[in-house]
């Protein structure tokens, strides 16, 4: 028997797996199996949570890439002051829902024909580099357009605890702490509406102490920057990397002291960064617990000493629950039979999926209440990086549906 992560608190208390106010057989009667149910209600309940917790002065931004489906970033948008894309196809979707002046594009490697959508639409570019500037001056020149510019910057430490780590080292995201003032000097000079500073240190982050720390870290680094180059940045977007607990153990991040640290922070802050805005954007936190993959057992079947609940949807559609997204060892998300939330642990099971491969493991010998064929399993924590993060066209199956649900979304 192997520990599962912990199921949100949600959809605990349960007899019957219910989201946003359906059961998981109602919803997959309606919509088939397998089958993605994101409930917005909880994503508001968690900005408005989060909202409180943060000075005013600081802005939630939504990183789109965690959950980019429409009808999503339709009913985010307006919850967070600003959308954060990762590609021109991102930026596209971030227009048909939110007013150019609050999106920001960054990622390295952007092509021409994006950096002009981004310069036409009027959005941010977050800058990576010093060849992606004049690749950015030179259309805004072209255009007839002054673009919106800010710098990404790669600090020169990193999130403790950080899943994913992406400051104090060499990287394809950011420019180097000491080669910013200049970029910046060059950006204004030529004429570009510079927007001020991104600096994100990090990932999925469960440490609260951590968190502050480098929070407070990356203003006193944009503070530094921006009294070198001796202009004030209009917006300061001090990352994210709130995690989700996923896994046994798992805490969630405190984000009322993380808020009040900040509050403390940006009250103390240095007269240079008098008039500047903050943000901080997040994927994951926001979204990641709202959605519920749904999958049926088609078989349920013995070998060796292992049973296995062998699923309709596995690793094609939630690809981060099998252990094979950006985790080094796998171990358990929850997961749980839909129609018996409240019955007893039977023996262990493993949840496996439809593909040909040893890969594609939903559940890794847990505890669940006795299942079989027909039978709904509900894998949680698929909010976020799940449908859109995962190799749909691997095995030819079916992509899974993806269904908005909550209050505005009957
Ligand atoms: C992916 C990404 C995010 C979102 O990360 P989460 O872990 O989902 O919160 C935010 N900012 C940038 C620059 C990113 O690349």
């Amino acid at each position: 028997m192997k520990p599962m992560g912990p199921i949100p608190p949600y959809f605990t208390d349960q007899r019957e797996l219910t989201i946003a106010g359906r059961t998981a057989a109602d919803w997959v009667a309606e919509h088939g199996s397998p089958l993605f149910v994101y409930d917005v209600g909880i994503v508001a309940e968690r900005v408005a949570r989060l909202r409180a917790a943060l000075p005013e002065l600081c802005e939630i931004h939504f990183a789109i890439k965690a959950n980019p489906l429409p009808a999503m970033l339709e009913a985010v948008a307006p919850m967070v002051g600003g959308l954060d894309v990762a590609s021109g196809g991102e930026l596209a979707k971030a227009l048909k829902v939110k007013d150019a002046a609050h999106i920001s594009f960054a990622g390295p490697g952007k092509r021409d024909a994006e950096l002009e959508a981004a310069i036409v639409a009027g959005a941010t570019l977050n800058l990576e580099s010093e060849g992606e500037a004049e690749r950015a001056l030179t259309i805004g020149a072209r255009l007839g357009i002054a673009p919106r510019l800010a710098v990404r910057v790669n600090p020169d430490f990193e999130l403790r605890g950080s899943g994913m780590k992406m400051g104090g080292r060499a990287s394809p995201f950011g420019v180097d702490v000491a080669r910013v003032p200049a970029l910046v000097r060059r950006l204004i000079d030529a004429g570009a509406d510079w927007r001020g500073f991104h600096i994100f240190a990090g990932s999925q982050s469960l440490d609260t102490p951590a968190i502050v720390e480098t929070q407070a870290a990356t203003v006193a680094l944009a503070a530094r920057l921006a009294d070198e180059i001796g202009v004030t940045p209009p917006l300061v977007n001090l990352g994210g990397g709130f995690g989700i607990p996923y896994f046994s153990g798992d805490l969630p991040v405190d984000v009322d002291t993380v808020g009040a640290a900040l509050g403390e922070v940006l009250a103390a802050r240095p007269e240079r960064l008098a008039d500047s805005k903050f943000a901080i954007e997040l994927g994951r936190w926001i979204v990641g617990e709202c959605g519920v993959y749904l999958t049926t057992v088609i078989d349920r079947k013995q070998s060796g000493e292992e049973t296995f609940l062998v699923c309709d949807g596995g690793l094609n559609h939630q690809l981060a629950a099998s252990g094979n997204f950006g985790t080094v060892v796998r171990r358990n998300y929850p997961v749980a039979v839909a129609g018996r939330m409240d019955a007893e642990p039977g023996d262990a099971v493993s949840v496996v999926g439809p593909l040909c491969t040893p890969l594609d493991r939903l559940a890794d010998r847990v505890a669940l209440p006795d299942a079989g064929p027909g039978d709904v399993i509900a894998v949680f924590l698929a909010g976020a990086y799940g449908a859109s993060a995962s190799p749909a066209a691997f095995l030819g199956h079916d992509p899974a549906c993806e269904v908005v649900a909550g209050p505005a979304h009957p």
